[in-house]
C-alpha cells in the first residue's frame, strides 16, 4: 500500500516526459476545424461519434464538460505538437475562456447556426475589440441555409472588412438534424459570395467532400479557396477519406489542403486524424508537411509563412 501513490507518481512522470518526447520531435501542426466543445446537438456524454455511412460502428465516448473537452483538446494539442487552432462556438463565453486558459493557442472564432443568432453588429464589436478573429465555422446548412442566402451576406461582407479567415460547412456530410440539406452543400453555391468578394480567404469542411468536381472547379477559378481535411478522417471508411484527398492532390491542390480535427466533443480524435494524414503513403513528406503546417501558415498570413 506504501509504495502505490509513490510508483503511480513516477508513472505519471514518465507519461508526461513520453509526450513532452514525442512532441519535440513532431514539427508543428496548424488544426483548422477545432470547437469549444461545441455541437450542434444534444448528446449525453459518452455518446458515441457520429459515423457515415450507416450501418457503421463507431469508436469513441463524447466529453462532459468544456472543462474536460479543454483538458483533453489541450493534452492532445501537446502530444501532437498543435501550436495553433482555429477555435470556434456558438458560445462565444467558451471560446473565451479557452483562449484565456490558453494564451496564443487559438484563433477564435464565432460558430454561426441560425443567421441572426449571433448578430453581425456584436461580432463587429468583439473584431473591433481584438477578441474574434475569423468567421465561422458557419454551419447554416445545418439548418438547410446555403452559402448563398442573403441571410448570410452580412456575415461575408463583415469577414471582408475585417479581412478575417472564413470556414464555411458546405459538404454532403452533417449532423442528423432535421433541418439539414445534403443539396445546400454544393461548393457552387458559393460563387456568387466568392465573385462578389474576391479577396475573402475561404475554407470548406471536408473540402466539399464528396463534390469533388464542383470542388476542384471552384479552386481553379477562385485562388483563395481552400478546404480543410477534418472529420471526413474519421466519420468516414477510410478508404473513401484518402481516394478524395489524392484526388484533389492529383489536381494539383496539394497547395491549398489544411488538416483540421473538428474534434467537437470527441478529442481523442484528433490524433486519428492527424495520423490518417501520415498514413498517406501517396504524399510526399512536403505535402504532408504542407497539409499539416504550410498552407495553413500562408492561408493565415503567420509571419515567416511560405509563399
Ligand atoms: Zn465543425
Amino acid at each position: 500500500m506504501k509504495n502505490r501513490p509513490a510508483a503511480s507518481v513516477l508513472l505519471f512522470f514518465a507519461s508526461l516526459s513520453c509526450f513532452a518526447l514525442s512532441a519535440q520531435e513532431r514539427t508543428p501542426i496548424i488544426d483548422m476545424h477545432m470547437h469549444a466543445h461545441h455541437i450542434p446537438l444534444k448528446l449525453a456524454p459518452g455518446s458515441p461519434p457520429p459515423c457515415r455511412p450507416s450501418p457503421c460502428q463507431p469508436e469513441g465516448a463524447a466529453t462532459g464538460t468544456p472543462e474536460e473537452s479543454f483538458e483533453k483538446t489541450i493534452d492532445m494539442m501537446q502530444r501532437y505538437n498543435i501550436v495553433l487552432g482555429f477555435l470556434s462556438s456558438a458560445n462565444l463565453e467558451i471560446v473565451q475562456e479557452w483562449v484565456a486558459a490558453a494564451p496564443g493557442r487559438f484563433i477564435a472564432s464565432p460558430f454561426i447556426e441560425k443567421p441572426g443568432e449571433l448578430s453581425p453588429e456584436m461580432i463587429r464589436q468583439e473584431y473591433i475589440a481584438g477578441r474574434l478573429g475569423g468567421m465561422g465555422e458557419i454551419g447554416s446548412q445545418l439548418y438547410g441555409v446555403a452559402p448563398n442566402d442573403p441571410a448570410l451576406a452580412p456575415y461575408f461582407e463583415l469577414a471582408a472588412e475585417f479581412d478575417v479567415p472564413v470556414l464555411i460547412h458546405t459538404a454532403g456530410l452533417g449532423p442528423p438534424l432535421p433541418g439539414f440539406r445534403t443539396a445546400a452543400g454544393n461548393p457552387l453555391l458559393l460563387e456568387e459570395v466568392l465573385a462578389r468578394h474576391p479577396n475573402l480567404r475561404v475554407y470548406l469542411e471536408n473540402s466539399g467532400y464528396p463534390f469533388l468536381d464542383e470542388m476542384i472547379a471552384m479552386m481553379y477559378h477562385y485562388p483563395n479557396l481552400y478546404g480543410d481535411l477534418s472529420t471526413m478522417s474519421w466519420v468516414i471508411p477510410r478508404p473513401a477519406f484518402h481516394q478524395y484527398v489524392e484526388a484533389l492532390v492529383r489536381a494539383g491542390l496539394g497547395k491549398r489542403l489544411m488538416f483540421g480535427s473538428d474534434q467537437m466533443r470527441w478529442p481523442e480524435k484528433i490524433g486519428e486524424a492527424i495520423e490518417a494524414i501520415e498514413e498517406a503513403d501517396y504524399l510526399s513528406e512536403e505535402q504532408t508537411r504542407d497539409i499539416l503546417y504550410n498552407n495553413a501558415a500562408r492561408f493565415l498570413r503567420l509571419e515567416g509563412a511560405p509563399e
